[in-house]
């Protein structure tokens, strides 16, 4: 006799006022889906809604946190500690919010959810499922965001391109939503590509009409195609996508290639995108404000002097790894007009002994890592920045190079080292602290997240931030050994930042030297568009006057020279 077919109650779907966007992609990856969603939110929060965003990873892992930034780029950590996907950190420069872990939801998130469910029980006896019991994790996890955010609209980035396995559990979600929360409560948004051919010098829709066609494969109509290409597309080319993807013609938005990502939120407002997600969600707000991102996109593109930086790190050939890093410094240029060049010094083929990859710098930036490979590289950049009198900035792992460096002279030794490159070092200057020697799990066992940081009055930090007490972003494993900080107290270093019990060191700096700060967290997590992070804008202005931009007398027809040391 076969048992009575047992069926789990299908998700509480909470009496809703959110509006749900659902933004997925198609033909490649790395279009800008992210970018699009923040600008989503940007254009939304700037006629009053409250946003909410939300990523769904769908690959096994946790989080990103265990992953090499090869396979990912950087890994954004929020507030709380959560180790999350770069796109966050997009969501939280445009949308200016502060996000928690719920809004980042991996496969590997839902399925160690679904299994310790099974383990107890929870499913009363069912064959669990991909539907509906994965699906029902799902949407579980998106509708607590919207509440839990109090949310007006919560956008919901797909990751992948659709089509993936690995994705459509997560489409299949997404799909049953519309039914679950009301059709006029969400709207799904298509992302592709269309490529120019140069040979018959046109622009192909082809691979979007296969796209929208694997997208309604799955059962989702989108209601929206945003079209990536070089150009603006013309209307023959947008009234043809409108066709085959059955979308009306004014929702084919073209979203050609932008001089900054901060034109994108600009851009698709100019091409009716807001207006037409409001009509189709039926929601009532005022006109869209964007004069602050009007400014702010008129300010870098009108910047024409230029500050050179170098960013001595050990993925330069994947700049996404330091994303949060060169964003931060956007913001702070922004302040001072100025135009950023990026030099990326690879430290792991650099002699150190070879000084000329550091020549014509006017700041120098290490970024934060993990693991052996190119320390030495980092060492040498800390070491001529100091030596030149150049500007540098440390960030997390740049803050321990530092110390090796100082220590290194101030103790006459070259045997100083973190005890994560050299567990043997007569001189672990940087070290692990003892509740983090039992550590044996290596994913989400970090210091992470924010923690406070007292300032020393007077200090270069002290003077940047203009408080007493501040928070900051953390994910490290390895501190500063306070055994050496008299040492190094005598040979010039400034303990500026410290924890409020001063056990931990936060922020080191350098007396005489125009300025060398360096600290443990990373400031660049918390910077936004408009809101430049203040070490990073005290950098930026002490880089400024390394190059000597000085605004000459003007010149006839109103151009103003500038001379670069
Ligand atoms: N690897 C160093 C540590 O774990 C620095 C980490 C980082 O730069 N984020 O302490």
């Amino acid at each position: 006799m076969r048992a009575r077919e047992v069926r789990p109650p299908a998700p509480a779907v909470p009496p809703m006022t959110a509006k749900f966007v659902f933004v997925t992609g198609g033909v490649v990856s790395g279009l800008g889906k992210g970018i699009t969603a923040a600008s989503l939110g940007t254009i939304l929060t700037a006629r009053g809604l409250r946003v909410s965003l939300l990523k769904l990873d769908p690959y096994i892992n946790i989080d990103p946190g265990t992953m090499s930034p090869y396979q990912h780029g950087e890994v954004f950590v929020l507030d709380d500690g959560a180790e999350t996907d770069l796109d966050l950190g997009h969501y939280e420069r445009f949308v200016d919010v502060s996000l928690t872990r719920a809004s980042n939801v991996t496969a590997g998130k839902i399925y160690s959810e679904v299994i310790a469910k099974e383990r107890r029980g929870d499913y009363l006896g069912a064959t669990v499922q991909v539907i509906p019991h994965v699906t029902n994790e799902i949407k579980e996890r998106i509708l607590r965001v919207a509440e839990a955010a109090d949310a007006e609209v919560v956008i919901v980035e797909v990751g992948g391109t659709a089509g993936d396995i690995e994705s459509l559990p997560f489409l299949e979600a997404i799909r049953q939503l519309k039914n679950d929360v009301g059709r006029r409560n969400t709207f799904y948004l298509h992302l592709t590509l269309v490529p120019y051919l140069s040979g018959s010098e046109e622009y192909k829709s082809k691979p979007t009409q296969h796209s929208v066609q694997t997208l309604r494969g799955i059962g989702i109509q989108p209601d929206a195609i945003v079209c990536r290409s070089r150009e603006r597309l013309g209307s023959g080319l947008r009234d043809k996508i409108a066709l085959f993807a059955d979308v009306e013609a004014r929702a084919v938005i073209s979203l050609p290639d932008a001089a900054t990502i901060y034109q994108v939120p600009l851009l698709l407002e100019a091409s009716g995108l807001g207006a037409y997600l409001l009509e189709q969600l039926e929601l009532g707000c005022g006109p869209a404000d964007l004069r602050a991102w009007e400014r702010l996109v008129g300010r870098i593109t009108a910047a024409l002097d230029v500050v050179r930086i170098g960013i001595a790190g050990k993925y330069v050939e994947l700049p996404d790894a330091y994303l949060s890093v060169t964003e931060a410094l956007r913001h702070a240029a922004v302040v001072h007009d100025v135009g950023l060049e990026l030099r990326w010094i690879n430290t792991e083929t650099l002699d150190p002994a070879d000084r000329s990859v550091f020549e014509g710098l006017h700041g120098i930036v290490v970024p934060g890592g993990f693991g052996h490979r190119g320390i030495e590289g980092k060492i040498a950049a800390s070491r001529y920045a100091r030596h030149q009198r150049v500007p540098y900035l440390g960030l997390c792992l740049g803050m321990q190079c530092a110390t090796i460096d100082l220590a290194r002279e101030a103790l006459d030794t070259g045997d100083c080292n973190s005890t994560e490159f050299s567990a043997f070092t007569e001189h672990p200057v940087i070290d692990l602290l003892p509740e983090q020697r039992d550590v044996t799990e290596m994913g989400g066992t970090m210091r992470l997240g924010l923690y406070p940081c007292k300032l020393l009055p007077g200090s270069r930090a002290a003077q940047a931030y203009g408080e007493a007490l501040v928070y900051e972003r953390h994910r490290h494993r390895f501190e500063f050994n306070n055994r050496y900080r008299d040492r190094l107290a005598q040979a010039g270093v400034v303990f500026s930042g410290t924890s409020p019990d001063d056990r931990l060191v936060e922020i080191i700096e350098l007396r005489g030297h125009p300025f060398f700060v360096a600290s443990q967290f990373h400031p660049e997590f918390r910077s936004r568009p408009h809101r430049p992070h203040p070490l990073v804008r005290a950098f930026m202005a002490a880089c400024v006057d390394r190059a000597g931009l000085a605004i000459e007398p003007e010149l006839p027809g109103g151009a103003v020279a500038i001379q670069l040391a």
